[in-house]
């Protein structure tokens, strides 16, 4: 078995290394006999999405995501095809806030993908935290780290589920209490850098809707993740007393 993930314009959209959420992909899978490659598709080639069984989309300043807007927007139709057939998709803070219709900002608006029903504000003061979060998807909490000026909200009729509740930090906007959206296998979150190896059982998420889609059925062996698993009870711990 062998999965391919797709990195979208590393060379623009990396900030706080989200390339490290690729490389807890790879080794996820490796570590369970699963061939894993991946493809970088930099600001000047033209992403294959037949080939990608997952793809991420990191986070970025506003500088950097207004010159990705214009790359995003010439393959929208084939990245729409991909999320509507069900193609595992992880995007990061920039990158989660270009999967919707706008992110307005003082300079002006940064037309999104309109994959999903989201609409992001430039606000002050920026949004930063440890972030703890729970959700009835997931098994254990999701712990990370936000910053971000943007404030991201799903449309009323959307349907969209978040990825969790907030129990520490901000999220999507700072009021609704919310993070991130779940959309078909599509996850976006404000959560940076190391979400993955922070958070084994998201990933996992990923590799399994990944493994479903082209293989019909997942079957992944369970890892040795003790260390993992007391990292993310430290973080909750810390923040909640819990
Ligand atoms: N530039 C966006 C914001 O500040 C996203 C930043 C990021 O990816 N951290 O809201």
């Amino acid at each position: 078995m062998k999965l391919t993930i797709l990195h979208l314009y590393p060379d623009l959209l990396n900030l706080y290394g989200d390339r490290g959420n690729i490389q807890c992909m790879a080794m996820r899978c490796r570590w369970r006999g699963i061939e894993a490659e991946v493809l970088e598709c930099c600001s000047g080639d033209r992403p294959d999405f037949a080939r990608a069984d997952i793809v991420l989309l990191g986070g970025g300043s506003d500088r950097e995501q207004q010159i990705v807007c214009s790359k995003l927007l010439e393959i929208r139709d084939d990245f729409h095809a991909y999320v509507e057939d069900g193609g595992t998709l992880l995007a990061v803070c920039g990158g989660y806030q270009l999967l919707g219709h706008y992110y307005d900002t003082a300079q002006g608006r940064i037309r999104g993908l309109s994959l999903v029903d989201l609409r992001t504000v430039q606000g002050s003061p920026r949004l930063i935290s440890n972030v703890v979060l729970e959700s009835d998807d997931f098994p254990y909490e999701i712990v990370g780290f936000e910053n971000h000026g943007g404030r991201t909200f799903t449309g009323a009729e959307s349907g969209l589920r978040p990825l969790g509740r907030v129990l520490y930090g901000y999220g999507n906007n700072g009021r609704d209490g919310m993070e991130g959206i779940l959309y078909k296998n599509v996850i976006g979150t404000y959560l940076h850098g190391p979400l993955l190896p922070k958070n084994p059982h998201v990933c996992d998420r990923l590799l399994r809707t990944a493994l479903e889609r082209r293989y019909g059925a997942a079957e992944l062996s369970p890892l040795d993740d003790r260390q993992e698993r007391a990292a993310n009870r430290a973080i909750v711990r810390r923040f909640l007393n819990r």
